[in-house]
């Protein structure tokens, strides 16, 4: 039997209060196929199921790989905010998941034409059009190795904030639960790719988080337990004594293009910045003595989200006055004049026009 189900297109912006994220798609999408060592043509068409074996790789072994990144309205036209990271970001994860890679120019092309196409969904700013290229493995062969043929897609998602309503002059603030019970990703393991499996592994998490009331979760190492290293779908910064800090990257941690971002706005406003390893006890310890004055979550989906409160182990830890801190809406208000163009990006290709 079959059942129906909507696709959730629109046709018309709706009030950005309204769109939420993720909930709904403009008609069109890219698509293309990999089959006998090679991708085949890529097309722009309207959004549609996919034709998929039940047995697909995808479905059973999880390979499949994909991109957050956006397109925002600037008074002078649209553009997208650093494709050219998140297109090595996505060649990189392919390889994570022996995957192959694809033909980067074309997939350039392909962002440009289908944001220039949706351009009436790309709502005022802070509100934008969210584009979700993703790739999965569609051979039906079930012994587990990987696939020989792929099908790589791009949607489109008109999106305001993350975290409910959004302004483009305060962060949102969130409460975060910092899990002692669950990790996301090991060394050696799939971290720093961005596939599905790592979001898997963050769902239980999650849902514990939500019961306890609050917004997310922040992992810690999978080792030791004790290292400070990224929320579910955002990475994680602190201000300790007016330094900014943030892990550095490496296995386990996904390196987002917006923890790139800060780090070169936050050196170029004048902060210290640091890439180096946080424990929880330092965590705690700066936090109780007014050393930590801020903790703050960023990524594509929810910019920058300071955290107001953390919850360890049955505690609730408020974070600075509870309010979003004055260098994470220092960022904030720098990163998002650059997504509207109102502020000149620091370098020239973090923008890239598409009309
Ligand atoms: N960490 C994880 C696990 C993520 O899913 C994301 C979102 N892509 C980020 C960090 C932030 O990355 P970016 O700034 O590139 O969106």
């Amino acid at each position: 039997m079959k059942v129906p189900m909507s696709l959730n297109t629109i046709e018309e912006l709706l009030p950005i209060s309204e769109l939420g994220f993720g909930k709904w798609y403009g008609k069109l999408m890219v698509e293309a196929h990999y089959t006998e060592g090679e991708w085949k043509a890529w097309t722009l068409s309207n959004l549609h199921r996919l034709d998929l074996h039940p047995g697909a790789k995808a479905l059973h072994y999880a390979q499949e790989i994909f991109e957050g990144l956006k397109a925002y309205k600037t008074p002078n036209g649209i553009n997208l905010f650093r494709p050219n990271s998140n297109i090595t970001r996505m060649t990189r994860s392919a390889g994570f998941l022996a995957m192959p890679s694809f033909p980067e120019d074309q997939f350039m092309e392909s962002l440009t034409t289908l944001v220039s196409k949706l351009s009436h969904l790309v709502p005022d700013s802070p509100g934008s059009l969210y584009l979700r290229p993703a790739m999965i493995g569609r051979s039906s062969t079930l012994g587990v190795a990987p696939a020989t043929d792929y099908a790589f897609y791009i949607l489109a998602c008109p999106v305001g904030g993350y975290f409910g309503d959004v302004t483009s002059d305060t962060p949102a603030t969130v409460n975060i639960w910092i899990s002692d019970l669950h990790v996301r990703a090991v060394r050696g393991g799939l971290g720093a790719a961005k596939t599905g499996a790592n979001y898997a592994a963050s769902l239980r998490a999650i849902a514990e988080a939500k019961k306890m009331g609050f917004n997310n979760v922040m992992f810690l190492d999978a080792i030791e337990r004790r290292y400070l290293e990224e929320l579910s779908g955002m990475n994680v910064f602190v201000v300790d004594k007016g330094v900014l800090k943030t892990p550095p990257l490496g296995d386990t941690i996904l390196a987002g293009v917006t923890r790139d971002s800060l780090i070169k706005i936050g050196r170029h406003l004048g902060y210290d910045v640091q890439e180096v390893p946080m424990t929880i006890d330092e965590l705690l310890i700066g936090l109780a003595n007014g050393e930590i004055s801020e903790v703050f979550a960023c990524g594509t989906a929810s910019v920058v989200t300071s955290i107001r409160e953390l919850g360890w182990k049955g505690e609730r830890i408020k974070v600075g006055n509870g309010e979003a801190g004055p260098v994470a809406t220092k960022l904030y208000q720098t990163l998002s004049g650059i997504h509207a163009g109102k502020i000149e990006p620091l370098e020239d290709d973090w923008i890239v026009k598409c009309k």
